[in-house]
């Protein structure tokens, strides 16, 4: 596989150790599985000894998988239920996603 990295990915490659907030910044690429082996190598080892990261991509995992089961019935996500995950994301993991 290609190592490319984005200025993100390798900003937080050349750094001495990843920390959460590199972890939440890069969780939706580990997601996809679009990261470097080197990087991803390195979450995993942050994630195996950072049990507030191993949860936030537990509930990363569960938001997708949700608006993924959502879009596949075909039924529009409702309003309410859209803010609800906006905000558990914001509030939980920091970051913004649009649904
Ligand atoms: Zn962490």
């Amino acid at each position: 596989m290609e190592q490319n990295y984005d200025d993100t990915q390798l900003m937080i490659f050349e750094k001495p150790a990843v920390s959460c907030e590199d972890v939440e910044l890069l969780l939706g690429d580990y997601t996809e599985n679009d990261l470097p082996e080197s990087l991803k190598l390195r979450m995993d080892e942050h994630i195996a000894e950072c049990p507030d990261c191993e949860e936030g991509l537990r509930r990363y995992r569960e938001v997708i998988e949700l608006a993924g089961e959502m879009k596949e019935s075909g039924e529009p996500m409702p309003e309410r239920v859209k803010d609800n995950l906006r905000d558990a994301l914001h509030k939980r993991l920091g970051i913004a996603v649009r649904l």
